[in-house]
């Protein structure tokens, strides 16, 4: 039954939720584990015409953000940050040059949920006029209207990062509702959506990971993928433990086969070798702050160099994309 299912995902065909449930059901290290992967690798190199992709994210702030996702660093609940803090405008231009720089395909800047909208704006903007005009920039924030979305593409945006988390209205305060008209506002603004099903922990069931899965494809991306939960000491989640990085490549393989060939990108978080060989084709570098981090800082900490990912994909044989990301120009 499992090679069948393999089988109708590389014919193009859309899997079923039970199937979906079946792939993410076989056990690691299997024989049709080793199926599912390969025939993931098979897919993302067909998809994305054989090649990788890096993009770097500058995160603008640290603050104790009242949205409270129990996996996220700047909750308040986490008891992490205390208070905000920034970086300034000079500083976040200087950190999306040293990306673009080092060959980032695409440039994210992110902010806590609860970071003015305006200033966002305002410092992309500058942020925008000191990068290259084909260097593609992609925005991470919070929800955002269709006033809003229209604002961030005006800003040079090509896309944003937005995904319905796991534990979604569980384990955060905002509903999947608001996540899910997010993505319509950016949608009809023109902007390009980058999603994942994340962030996954080892408490998560088969049905939730399903479910969580189909709103990706169903957001018609340019990539989507998995990403684990890193713990953040002493907190609840963290007694979950960590998803192993086997485990997750067996979970972004099945997103893969779940998604059809029209999606090129496949997204893994943090960069590991399995996981890229597994067929992740896309893979984050970080500066600034970071959710999963109890660094201010997170470069020479948790986050990446581009030339870490770029190594972490040649190690997985990947050819990675030299210049703007071609996911984001589909
Ligand atoms: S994940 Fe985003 S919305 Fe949730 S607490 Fe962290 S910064 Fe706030």
């Amino acid at each position: 039954m499992i090679k069948e299912i393999i089988r109708k995902s590389l014919n193009g065909a859309t899997l079923v939720k039970e199937e979906i449930a079946s792939l993410f059901s076989v056990p690691l290290f299997s024989e049709e584990s080793s199926m599912i992967i390969a025939a993931s690798r098979k897919k993302s190199e067909t998809a994305s015409r054989g090649t990788a992709e890096v993009h770097a994210q500058v995160g603008l702030n640290v603050a104790p953000c009242p949205k409270n996702c129990a996996f996220c660093s700047f909750a308040v609940r986490n008891k992490v940050f205390s208070e905000t803090r920034e970086i300034s405008r000079q500083e976040a231009i200087k950190k999306a040059k040293q990306f673009e720089t080092d060959g980032a395909n695409a440039i994210y800047v992110m902010s806590t949920a609860d970071y003015p909208f305006e200033k966002f704006i305002d410092i992309s903007g500058d942020i925008r006029k000191k990068l290259h005009p084909e260097t593609i920039l992609v925005a991470n924030v919070g929800d955002f209207s269709k006033d809003q979305a229209g604002q961030l593409k005006d800003t040079g945006f090509s896309g944003i990062y937005h995904a319905v988390r796991l534990g979604e209205g569980r384990d955060t305060t905002i509903r999947v509702e608001t996540r899910l008209e997010t993505l319509e506002n950016a949608r009809q603004a023109g902007l390009i959506l980058g999603t994942c099903v994340e962030p996954v922990g080892n408490e998560h069931s088969v049905e939730e990971l399903v479910e969580k899965t189909i709103i990706t494809r169903d957001a018609k991306p340019v990539y989507s993928g998995s990403a684990r939960r890193i713990p953040i000491p002493n907190t609840k989640m963290a007694e979950y433990g960590v998803v192993s990085e086997a485990r997750m490549a067996h979970i972004l393989a099945v997103v893969r086969l779940a998604l059809n060939y029209a999606i090129p990108g496949n997204c893994t978080h943090e960069p590991n070798v399995i996981g890229a060989a597994a067929g992740a084709n896309l893979l984050w570098a970080e500066a600034g702050s970071n959710p999963r981090d109890t660094e201010q800082e997170t470069e020479g900490k948790r986050g990446m160099t581009v030339m870490d990912c770029v190594r972490v994909l040649h190690e997985a044989e990947w050819k990675v994309t030299q210049g703007p990301s071609k996911f984001f120009s589909a």
